[in-house]
């Protein structure tokens, strides 16, 4: 039987309960060598491991502690085998460096998390693999696959304006050319979207976002649900020797246990932060897909179950010093990037950079955007806080 979600939040990755009596949550399991009776167990776990069974034969394979937070991931998006790492970044560099090959060309939507276009100029052009980033729309997608596109990257909605994609028609696209679909579901959280149940054959999570959920930790996931990719993903992953240490695992697993009552008042404390974004003659346009005039809001209300804190607005008739000057002003709203934590934070985003976003430029904006995560402080404190920001920046 499947339960709800926020069941399975509650109960995957816990340990088996025995006549002796078992801890709620699974220990923090650490070690390196593992030791084994006779030489010739060690040559079985090794067979098996090299078979594809997903057991460890060594530290570096991760133990218990790691195998319940896969198994909570796959449980939550829908897959078969999960892969930890290091950083959300490394989770998305590994699954480019595992599915493409020099000559290879990759699709990804233009909203990408930003980093990821770094590693193409840093990395991925040294290794000719070409990577091209279109507007994500399915009659984009037709013209723009080629005979050696070999991957379709998606991000849905993008972090910066919150683009939301039409993920099942984008899917099918490629699913007809056979071209696997990966999505960056950090936004989602592997509960508010679930890509694999939209045509994706892969979820990547940078879980130090809402999963951790506490500003404390690093940490990123790949959740397959396609067996035809599990060897490229598993050879790259064990080529690269990633490795996670089990107490950040741990405290994914423990962040899991909230992520849905957290979710839900992140999305309320939006959307009194949004409303009076909305009435403020300094705001241009507010970013946030629960809005009933968001342009994402028919998508995102036919394939989410739900918003975050991440919420961004254009200023009205303002230069970057101005967007600076504002977030300066803010003394809730600390300055940061990185999001997903219990705190409020506010990032100024050059306009320069979103101008590489076809939704930017469809919508002739002109910046500059601050990009808030609300937090769960008290709404009433942190709409105060903005006011009086915008009075500062007036006077
Ligand atoms: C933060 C972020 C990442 C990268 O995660 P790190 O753990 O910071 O490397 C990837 N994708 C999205 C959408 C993000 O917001």
């Amino acid at each position: 039987m499947t339960h709800h979600l926020d069941t399975q939040l509650v109960q995957a990755g816990h340990p088996e309960i025995t006549a002796s009596g078992t801890p709620v949550n699974i220990p923090v399991v650490r070690g390196s060598s593992l030791l084994v009776p006779t030489a010739a167990d060690r040559e079985r776990l090794w067979t098996r491991r090299h078979a594809g069974e997903n057991i460890p034969a060594y530290g570096i394979h991760g133990l218990d502690t790691h195998r319940a937070l896969e198994s909570a991931l796959c449980a939550l998006e829908g897959g078969h085998r999960a892969w930890l790492t290091p950083s959300g970044l490394s989770a998305i560099s590994l699954t480019l460096l595992a599915l493409l090959s020099p000559g290879d060309h990759a699709l990804l939507s233009d909203s990408i998390y930003n980093q990821v276009r770094q590693s193409d100029l840093r990395l991925f052009q040294r290794l000719g693999i070409e990577l091209e980033y279109f507007a994500p729309q399915p009659e984009v997608l037709e013209t723009t696959i080629r005979p050696n596109t070999r991957l379709l990257f998606l991000e849905s909605p993008g972090s910066l304006l919150n683009e939301v994609l039409d993920l099942p028609a984008l899917t099918h696209i490629a699913r007809q050319r056979n071209i696997p679909v990966a999505v960056d579901n950090t936004w989602g959280s592997g509960y508010l979207l679930k890509p694999l149940t939209l045509g994706a054959d892969i979820s990547v999570l940078a879980s130090t976002k809402y999963l951790g959920g506490h500003s404390d930790l690093l940490q990123g996931a790949i959740v397959c649900a396609n067996p035809a990719l599990d060897k490229r993903l598993n050879d790259t992953h064990e080529s690269l020797g990633l490795s996670v240490g089990p107490d950040d695992v741990w405290l994914v697993l423990r962040g899991l246990r909230t992520l849905a009552v957290r979710l839900a008042q992140h999305q309320r404390h939006a959307l009194r932060v949004a409303d009076t974004l909305q009435q403020h003659t300094a705001v241009r346009r507010v970013f946030y897909p629960a809005l009933p005039d968001d342009a994402g809001h028919a998508l995102w209300q036919r394939d989410f179950q739900g918003a975050n804190g991440l919420l961004s607005f254009e200023l009205q008739n303002a230069d970057m010093a101005q967007a600076h000057a504002f977030i300066d002003a803010l003394a809730l709203f600390r300055i940061g990037a990185s999001w997903g934590g219990v705190e409020s934070l506010a990032l100024a985003v050059d306009p320069a950079r979103l101008a590489l976003h076809s939704h930017w430029r469809n919508l002739a904006g002109q910046g500059p955007v601050i990009r808030l995560h609300v937090g769960l402080e008290n709404p009433d404190d942190l709409n105060a806080d903005l006011l009086q920001a915008f009075a500062a920046i007036r006077s």
